[in-house]
């Protein structure tokens, strides 16, 4: 009964090319900007990968402690979108995501392995 009601549960909330895990809500760092894609608070290991990638989208928060980065900036050319992805492939963990993405780049990040980066309930 249990695992019925849960395999429901995982088809509702289950989107095409995404996991069909359950979805935990992912908490956003209160810095980020307003926008599409964000960072994930308190799932910081310092990184800074993306500082080769998208510096310009991407900030370590203002305190001088390399402790946790934050969406400074979001894209809004198709370059600054693919800089975007791919620091969201060279982060260590994956605390870069998105939510009530484009369809079309909401393709795109599921064509290039992370769709698992979307929040099931953002599109
Ligand atoms: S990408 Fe993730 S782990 Fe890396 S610095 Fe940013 S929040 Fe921390």
């Amino acid at each position: 009964m249990i695992r019925a009601w849960l395999a429901e549960l995982s088809r509702r909330f289950a989107h095409k090319g995404e996991s069909h895990r359950l979805y935990t809500p992912r908490p956003p760092h209160p810095a980020n900007v307003p926008g599409t894609f964000y960072v994930e608070d308190g799932c910081c290991i310092s990184c800074g990968v993306w500082e080769d990638v998208a510096p310009d989208l991407l900030a370590w928060l203002p305190d001088g402690s390399y402790s946790h980065c934050y969406v400074a900036r979001q894209p809004e050319t198709d370059e600054e979108f693919v800089r975007m992805m791919d620091a969201m492939h060279v982060g260590e963990v994956d605390c870069i995501r998105a939510r009530h993405c484009r369809p079309d780049w909401a393709d795109r990040l599921r064509q290039a392995g992370l769709g698992h980066h979307i929040d099931p309930n953002g599109i």
